[in-house]
């Protein structure tokens, strides 16, 4: 019998330097260099994150926005949380679209859409996978929120928008051995950047993994994928896919599946 799989979408890797080609030639196309809002599909209906350019890259890629039940929000910067595109996700769904966000984020009505309230370390039983809110260190004015996705004994990591990983966080995943880790790399191979405090830059990304790896939270078998990459701040994406290789991390772009 074949083992269930997860499979896994990105639909935009970007931080929110956007391309002004993105509203002109590559209206219609996806491109590694000119990466659209970060934003993940799960399977077909789980999706994390609405922002900016989600509905654009659901409809490049011929994906049907009728079967995505949960919306999941990883804090409301608008790259990640766009008002205007859930309304649209939501608008021709039979029953509402649930969208889970912190507990303490407050969200308008919207059309259609039933709003879940999520606990910090709490795990959440949806649709037979378990989701656990996990604190981040972003600003702390957008209630930012990583998570754990655990389904047919595979976990994910989705750790976007975030620096390092808290405290509390680093703990409650120690032993996890997670399949995949998906982490903030929005700045490039340089170090000095005072995004720190919110953001990862490769150096730090070089720094953290073995620690990970020396505390359970990832294995030799653990697939790292970089995303939200700000491409003003990195390198091309071919050489950034050589630089990510040499730690053992790939680097994800829009359109990229995966399963795991
Ligand atoms: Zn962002
Ligand atoms: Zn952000």
């Amino acid at each position: 019998m074949k083992k269930a799989t997860i499979k896994i979408t990105f639909l935009g890797t970007c931080a929110c330097d956007f391309s002004p080609k993105l509203d002109k030639e590559l209206k219609d196309k996806l491109d590694c260099d000119a990466r659209r809002s970060s934003s993940v599909l799960l399977n077909d209906n789980f999706l994390i994150d609405c922002g900016t350019h989600t509905i654009n890259s659901l409809d490049i890629l011929k994906i049907d926005k009728t079967k995505i039940t949960d919306l999941f929000i990883t804090h409301l910067h608008s790259d990640h949380y766009d008002i205007d595109n859930i309304k649209m996700l939501a608008k021709n769904h039979s029953i509402p679209l649930n969208l889970w966000v912190r507990e303490d984020a407050d969200i308008p009505e919207i059309l259609n859409v039933n709003v879940i309230k999520m606990k910090s370390f709490v795990r959440y039983e949806v649709k037979g996978a378990y989701i656990t809110s996990l604190l981040a260190n972003h600003d702390q004015d957008s209630f930012p929120q990583h998570f754990l996705i655990e389904s047919n004994d595979k976990k994910i990591f989705y750790g976007c928008d975030g620096a390092w990983i808290l405290n509390p966080t680093y703990y409650y995943l120690k032993d996890a051995r997670l399949d995949m880790a998906i982490l903030d790399c929005t700045c490039g191979d340089y170090v000095g950047d005072y995004r720190i405090a919110e953001h990862n830059t490769i150096p730090m990304i070089r720094q953290l993994l073995p620690s990970l790896k020396s505390f359970g939270i990832i294995d030799d078998n653990t697939k790292i994928y970089l995303s939200h990459l700000a491409p003003s701040l990195h390198k091309p994406h071919s050489d950034t896919v050589k630089i990510a290789q040499e730690f053992g991390a790939y680097v994800a772009y829009d359109g990229l599946i995966q399963e795991i």
